[in-house]
């Protein structure tokens, strides 16, 4: 019987852990079934999920540019208090308006692709009030603008400084010029017109590293020469102070802005958008 003992036994018992383990890989096998390809209903329910945005629907016809200079309380109407600031912004994000620099606008304009609810924000002389009190308000909304700056202030009291221009260009807000030293392009000759308006827009490229594409008359002021000089140099666009909403029939270097008035009340306000 030894014999027996020593191989049959253990033998036996392999035999049966074989085929124990073989069995339950074929009941593994069973309940394993290859995954069935998503159907035409699957396939909208995934995209629906991943395409959180809806298309965009191009049925604008028109983008309010709007023109604001100081946030905060002031002498004049060109002061608009963060307050009333806060509550522009609530009123234009409760009302559907999504943002755009200066830049995005023109390009629908040019494009004649205007998403419906397009608005603009733009600030111009490049006050300190623009980083400090309009710009956090404005990231509470998740809002974006165009701000328009002076060259050759950017040194002075309550005017940006370089490093608050790049802080806020990195953070996505478009820097535009206004020109060197906000003068009177109307009645200055054709050369000192370069020399602000070309000598801003390399200044800004310079420092920032980006094309600078759209330009803002100081006072809105201009001659019969200015405005083919904004094109020539490389602009794409210029605003004035004219009233009016921006269409794609604009001379893209005479665009009109909404001005939004220090003493303007909600309603007011949100009568510009009707
Ligand atoms: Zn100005």
């Amino acid at each position: 019987m030894n014999w027996y003992k020593k191989f049959i036994l253990p033998l036996l018992i392999v035999i049966i852990l074989i085929s124990g383990f073989t069995f339950f890989l074929s009941q593994q096998r069973e309940s394993y079934s290859e995954p069935s390809a998503p159907s035409a209903a699957n396939v909208e329910n995934i995209s629906n999920v991943l395409n959180v945005e809806p298309p965009i629907e191009y049925t604008g016809t028109s983008i309010p540019i709007l023109m604001y200079h100081e946030i905060g309380t002031g002498p004049n109407s060109l002061y608009v208090s963060a307050e009333n600031f806060r509550a522009q912004m609530n009123y234009l994000y409760n009302s559907g308006y999504h943002t755009v620099t200066m830049a995005n606008a023109q390009e629908m304009l040019v494009n004649e692709k205007i998403p419906a609810k397009t608005v603009v924000l733009t600030f111009d002389d490049g006050y300190r009030s623009i980083y400090t009190r309009a710009w956090p308000i404005m990231q509470e909304f998740g809002f974006t603008g165009t701000v328009f700056v002076c060259t050759d202030f950017s040194c002075r009291a309550n005017y940006l400084t370089w490093e608050e221009i790049i802080t806020l260009q990195t953070a996505g807000i478009e820097i535009g010029s206004h020109t060197k030293n906000h003068i009177d392009l109307k009645t200055a000759s054709t050369e000192r017109q370069t020399q602000e308006i070309f000598g801003s827009k390399k200044a800004l490229e310079e420092k920032l590293g980006v094309p600078v594409k759209s330009f803002c008359y100081p006072t809105g002021t201009y001659n019969e020469n200015t405005p083919q000089l904004v094109k020539v140099v490389g602009y794409t666009s210029a605003v004035t102070v004219a009233n009016g909403q921006a269409t794609s029939k604009n001379n893209f270097y005479l665009i009109p802005r909404v001005r939004v008035p220090g003493w303007a009340s909600l309603e007011q306000f949100s009568n510009s958008f009707r």
